[in-house]
């Protein structure tokens, strides 16, 4: 079935907070994960007859499992400091966009089977029964919070309303109720090791397609290799990397960077997936699952250290959860960090000289760095408060000459999600997907004013392909969006190490 069409939002010279529209986004869902889907993750194959009773089985559950779910639906004080903070909300008017009102779905429904005022006296305290039309209310506003974390950092009491919704899903999952797209590429990283289901072969001859591209354009054996044992490195990287436009330009950076330091690497077909879509949809069990091949091919291989591209939730799940899930990493090299994100390596071999640049060459761009979510507000790099800031920056910084920042209250903590985060990269959520780019679309729309950028960098997959396809609805260049590596392999000189 075609979607609805809608308007693109306007850009304006200063952000503008709404007016409330009741329901505008009610009729955004994802499609429903079907029932071989469902199946092959271990979930009911559709709504389970009981579901009720097993959602709120399921809720109990969860409460007892993770302290915090349960202080995030006691503590709220409807302050309101989230309630304008939400890129959705920014971009659709939807008051259930606002994160309390997100956070709400799910606390009235906390009130009423495992509070005392919300047993007794449910028209006091606002509580409701789980009923379908709830459910539905769920499957639509849990599908429309891509778990960017922003609303949590002006939240007086550090609410995470990212957590939330990943509870909301996996109760949904486990009742018959899981969402298509992130479920249907769990099931392909299941099989074949990768989120685009790219086998073995054909992986293998990409990237000897890539080391012909790459010798053609520099005339240099930049290697590619697949599956090499006694590597120094093993690179994780998104498999969008393999294909995608342009992201695959920064699978050519990071393979000069370890071709101009001397690092022996390699690529892994058991393991060709950086990202977890575990983590989306709240379940620990998948995201173990699934970060264990990158353990089991590290095993194989021999490798001393394990370096993720570049991923924004493939970071914040090896840096947050890699040693608890899949270590310990005894057998890896300590002298490095334990996981290493390649921006910490490109990083460290610029501060010992070990790469040398001609910054010239990325003179044609202009260029802004737009921080991805699940780096800036959930993991840390380089072993510095804010180095998750401070690397990516610095790296550009020596590979370009023309940097500017976007506006202060857009970037870093406070960054705006692309809008295409948490599981919603999804054709069936399109006009989601356009509305909640509206604050980023903003502020780049300021430096492109005032200080003629042109391309603006990043480090994670999904962003990459949220702008690559809602850049143009806001009348910019698609080809504007590329990595931090893209640059640094367009100025990296690959002469003999120093
Ligand atoms: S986590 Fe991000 S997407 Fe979800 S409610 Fe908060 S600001 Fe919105
Ligand atoms: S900022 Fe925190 S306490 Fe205030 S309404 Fe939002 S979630 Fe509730």
């Amino acid at each position: 079935m075609a979607a609805a069409p809608f308007a693109t939002p306007q850009l304006k010279g200063y952000p503008v907070i709404p007016l409330v529209q009741q329901g505008a986004m009610a009729h955004s869902k994802p499609f429903v994960a079907s029932a071989p889907i469902q199946k092959a993750l271990g979930f009911p194959e559709e709504l389970v007859e009981n579901w009720q009773d097993k959602a709120i089985a399921k809720m109990g559950e969860l409460l007892g499992k993770y302290r915090s779910l349960r202080v995030y639906m006691d503590t709220c004080v409807h302050c309101g400091a989230c309630s304008d903070k939400c890129h959705y909300f920014l971009g659709t008017g939807d008051p259930k966009n606002m994160p309390v009102a997100r956070q709400d779905l799910m606390r009235k429904v906390y009130r009423r089977y495992f509070t005392f005022a919300g047993k007794y006296f449910p028209w006091l305290v606002g509580a409701v029964d789980l009923t379908k039309e709830v459910l539905d209310d769920w499957y639509s506003y849990y599908n429309q919070c891509s778990e960017c974390r922003r609303c949590s950092v002006f939240c007086p009491y550090g609410i995470d309303t990212a957590e939330v919704t990943m509870a909301a899903r996996e109760i949904m999952a486990s009742v018959g109720q899981g969402q298509k797209y992130s479920n249907e590429i769990i099931g392909k990283v299941h099989r074949i090791g990768n989120n685009l289901g790219i086998p073995a072969k054909a992986l293998e001859n990409t990237l000897e397609g890539l080391e012909e591209d790459t010798k053609e354009a520099t005339g240099v054996d930049v290697r590619f290799p697949l599956n090499v044992k006694g590597a120094e490195v093993l690179l994780v990287t998104p498999s969008a990397d393999f294909f995608s436009e342009p992201h695959v330009e920064s699978l050519i950076g990071y393979a000069k960077v370890f071709h101009a330091a001397g690092i022996s690497w390699t690529l892994s077909s058991h393991a060709s997936e950086a990202g977890n879509f575990g983590l989306f949809i709240g379940n620990y069990d998948q995201m173990r699952d699934i970060s264990m091949r990158v353990r089991e091919a590290a095993l194989e291989l021999g490798v001393k250290r394990i370096i993720v591209g570049e991923c924004g939730h493939a970071w914040r799940v090896a840096y947050n959860f890699w040693n608890t899930l899949i270590g310990p990493f005894d057998f890896l090299d300590q002298r490095y960090p334990v996981p290493q994100h390649i921006c910490e390596c490109t990083y460290d071999l610029i501060q010992r000289g070990a790469l040398t640049f001609d910054r010239e060459a990325n003179d044609g761009r202009i260029i802004t760095f737009h921080d991805s979510c699940n780096v800036a507000r959930a993991s840390r790099m380089g072993g510095m408060p804010g180095g998750q800031f401070i690397i990516p920056r610095a790296i550009i910084k020596a590979v370009a000459n023309h940097f500017h920042d976007m506006a202060p209250e857009t970037i870093r903590e406070q960054t705006f999600c692309c809008g295409g985060g948490g599981g919603l990269l999804t054709d069936d959520l399109m006009e989601l997907r356009v509305k909640g780019a509206l604050p980023r679309m903003e502020a780049l729309k300021s430096v492109v004013d005032e200080h003629g950028v042109n391309f603006m960098a990043t480090i994670c997959a999904i962003c990459k392909a949220q702008f690559s396809k809602v850049l143009p609805s806001y009348g910019f260049e698609m080809e504007m969006i590329g990595g931090v590596h893209q640059l640094v392999g367009t100025a990296i000189r690959l002469g003999s190490p120093k």
